[in-house]
């Protein structure tokens, strides 16, 4: 009954009921008035049915016009009386309607019904005039209006359907957009689930980053960049078919849906395509501005049907082809897939684990390099892990500064630190301790009354606290940094910047920058002994830091060669395994009586 009550509400339904009645009728009357050719009326319907279902549009006109004729002629041949027309034929434009809506079929077929009907009309009898005069107006009243109303109701529809198309389209590159990729991705989860379609396709998700599109922007403006992603979004539609739809889902995010029962090949095939595309020189920017791509790639088989998943697996292996140098393809795999697994578990974990007290700090020696004796130490935080174990920082400080957990631990480290710099200073050790500062807290915290109260709750005199901010922090964004580091200098701690030299390091910044200390980064002390350019690398920084007024810290000293040339260079300090890997408190305090 449901069922029944759904068929009756769709309108497509009732209009074929109309339909089928209309043929009905006006067979019925072309059969039951007509007595000469009375069997080759039976084609109308069946014309009238090929122009209703046949799936070729040529032909359906053609069997429309042909079964119209039909009438047409009958009519002149041999006139039915007004009285047996008057009621079925005015179906006849009617169901013209319904198979060309919104055309002049309707109208133009009333008005051929009564000229074929007016040939045999005579004209003295007033009566049949009259009549005939009635019905024209009638028929032709009623197809008109019901002409106007079609007309209207597909004007309606086309628009909608633009409307519609409009919705799912970008608006700057014409490829589908983000809504539109969403709903796809819909219809290939209903497919996948549903045991009634049969399916023999493989899907594969290909995302694009482009690499350097950022700096096109931000430095040739907004205008060049909209330019070159329509340059690009061109190339890529070369590559749209039946088996392949393109999306441009961000502002240089572009996916790929491909659909094959072989999907490897041809996925292959498409990366290909789309590294050169990026790569090929652009109409707009000069050469020296290159683009490449990034690109990832999961198949629907490795998402357990979550769509959610499917994307994320596809960014997961974008990042991991951007880590891998840029302008290549990566796959999504298993190993990718452990490591996400392990991402989304600490990711999960560290919500937790600082109050659960799974954290500490180990401290590494700061040496000086002419009298080989502890200056300060650099506080380096770890997580114990309940079941995973001891974590790198390298590995869970990135997540924590991704979900803006660095605030609170960041917090935590330096309250810990300066109470242990504290119980040093008591101790009659006045040796100074550094905190890292990450360029989260940076920007998203009061780092200057954290500091502040860091320091009146644990009592350590300012000048034995040293914050350790990394040049990238500083380059993304210095105005910023420059302004918090000069507040944070008026309480009397100390600058300095980690890992000099890895980054793109401004001079122009550095002239700026209120720092006390650079942190010659441990790549270049790693060769520094056999490798003349890394010795002149660190000459250099050892020379800059001291005619700017800046004590230098190298790091990473491992051997005994690599102090040697820090000793000829007059490097003042010096952090490394030679001397002492991070260690407890505890093993500070015997450092710190030993050496
Ligand atoms: P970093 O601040 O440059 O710290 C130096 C890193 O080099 C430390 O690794 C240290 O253990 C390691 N190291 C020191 N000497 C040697 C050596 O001779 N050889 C080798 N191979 N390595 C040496 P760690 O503790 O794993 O920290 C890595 C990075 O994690 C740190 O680099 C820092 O950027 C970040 N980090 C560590 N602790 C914290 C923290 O408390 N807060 C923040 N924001 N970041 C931290
Ligand atoms: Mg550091
Ligand atoms: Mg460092």
């Amino acid at each position: 009954m449901p069922q029944l009550l759904n068929k009756l509400s769709d309108f497509h339904f009732l209009k074929n009921v109309f339909y089928f009645f209309s043929l009905y009728l006006i067979t019925d009357t072309l059969l039951t008035e007509y007595n000469t050719g009375t069997y080759l009326y039976l084609s109308y319907p069946i014309l009238m049915l090929i122009a209703r279902f046949h799936s070729s549009d040529s032909i359906a006109r053609f069997a429309a016009i042909f079964s119209f004729l039909i009438i047409f002629t009958g009519n002149i041949i041999e006139p039915i009386t007004m009285d047996a027309v008057e009621e079925p034929f005015i179906t006849i434009p009617l169901a013209y309607i319904i198979l060309f809506p919104g055309s002049l079929w309707p109208v133009a077929s009333a008005g051929a019904l009564l000229f074929s009907y007016s040939f045999n009309l005579q004209l003295s009898d007033m009566v049949i005039l009259e009549e005939f005069i009635e019905d024209s107006l009638e028929l032709l009243a009623i197809s008109g209006f019901a002409s106007a109303m079609a007309f209207y109701q597909q004007k309606l529809k086309n628009k909608m359907v633009e409307y519609k198309k409009d919705s799912l389209t970008d608006f700057l590159t014409k490829l589908h957009n983000r809504k539109r990729f969403y709903a796809d991705l819909k219809k290939i989860k209903y497919i996948k689930n549903n045991p009634d379609i049969k399916e023999e396709y493989q899907y594969a998700l290909v995302q694009i980053d482009l690499d350097g599109f950022k700096k096109i922007n931000d430095n040739l403006g907004h205008q060049v960049g909209d330019l070159v992603l329509i340059e690009f979004a061109d190339r890529l539609r070369e590559l749209e078919g039946h088996d392949v739809s393109i999306y441009r889902v961000g502002g240089d995010e572009f996916t790929v849906l491909i659909q094959h029962q072989d999907i490897e090949p041809i996925t292959n095939t498409l990366i290909t395509s789309v590294l050169d595309f990026a790569k090929t020189p652009y109409k707009n920017i000069k050469s020296h501005y290159s683009l490449t791509a990034s690109i990832g790639v999961s198949l629907y088989d490795d998402c357990s049907e979550l769509t959610e998943l499917w994307c994320r697996n596809a960014d997961i292996a974008m990042y991991e082809a951007k880590q891998r140098g840029k302008n290549n393809a990566q796959w999504f795999n298993q190993t990718l897939m452990q490591e996400t697994l392990r991402y989304y578990q600490l990711e999960k974990d560290l919500l937790t684990a600082l109050k659960e007290e799974q954290f500490y700090l180990l401290y590494q020696p700061n040496v000086a390099v002419s009298t080989n004796s502890i200056v300060g130490v650099e506080a380096l935080v770890r997580w114990e892990h309940p079941t995973l174990g001891l974590i790198s920082p390298v590995e869970f400080i990135s997540i924590a500064e991704k979900n803006h957990l660095i605030i609170d631990l960041g917090k935590w480290i330096l309250n810990e630190a300066c109470r242990q710099g504290k119980e040093w200073s008591d101790n009659g050790s006045a040796i100074s301790v550094s905190v890292n500062v990450s360029v989260v807290q940076l920007s998203h915290d009061d780092i200057f009354n954290t500091v502040r109260l860091a320091l009146e709750t644990s009592g350590l005199d300012a000048q034995y606290l040293q914050l350790e901010i990394t040049e990238t922090a500083l380059m993304d964004q210095p105005e910023q940094v420059i302004a918090k580091c000069n507040q944070l200098r008026g309480l009397g701690v100390k600058i300095a910047i980690d890992d000099f030299g890895i980054d793109y390091s401004s001079l122009r910044y550095l002239k700026q920058l209120p720092i006390d200390i650079i942190k010659i980064d441990k790549s270049f002390i790693d060769d520094s002994v056999t490798n003349e350019k890394d010795h002149m690398i660190v000459r250099t920084i050892i020379q800059l830091g001291h005619n700017l007024g800046i004590t230098v810290t190298a790091e990473g000293i491992e051997d005994k060669d690599q102090l040697n040339i820090l000793k000829v260079e007059s490097c003042d300090k010096y952090q490394g395994y030679y001397f002492s890997k991070p260690v407890t408190a505890q093993s500070i305090d015997q450092l710190l009586v030993v050496k």
